[in-house]
């Protein structure tokens, strides 16, 4: 378990946010910013906040991923977060079709976890 002091950016969070998180942080290895929004029950813009900087810290691993409309509540791909979109055209890896306009596709972002971690 590695402990983590949250810096002054995240002051938002209190102490049972806190608490909330590590306790959700020992069950999940993956997680999705509408998730933590839930738990905490905090803005949206806020949870991407927070995994932003747990990844900063090196703590996780953001994760861009890609849904089409042929499965629209499963994601069919997902590429590390930051380079962009996937480059057009994309293959579907689920349908077999070769997309070749964005408006096909969504989007959606998910952390992943190396490690149970305790927030302090
Ligand atoms: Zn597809």
């Amino acid at each position: 378990m590695t402990s983590f002091m949250l810096k002054g950016s995240l002051d938002f969070l209190s102490e049972k946010h806190k608490a909330e998180l590590s306790k959700q942080l020992k069950a999940w290895t993956t997680v999705m910013p509408h998730q933590l929004a839930v738990w905490l029950g905090i803005e949206h813009s806020e949870a991407l906040a927070v995994l932003s900087v747990l990844e900063a810290q090196g703590l996780c691993e953001m994760k861009l991923l890609i849904y089409h409309n042929c499965e629209p509540e499963v994601p069919v791909g997902a590429i590390p977060y930051g380079k962009g979109f996937p480059n057009l055209p994309w293959t579907c890896p689920n349908c077999d079709k070769s997309i070749d306009n964005y408006d096909e596709l969504s989007f959606d972002l998910m952390a992943e976890f190396k490690q149970p971690i305790e927030i302090v």
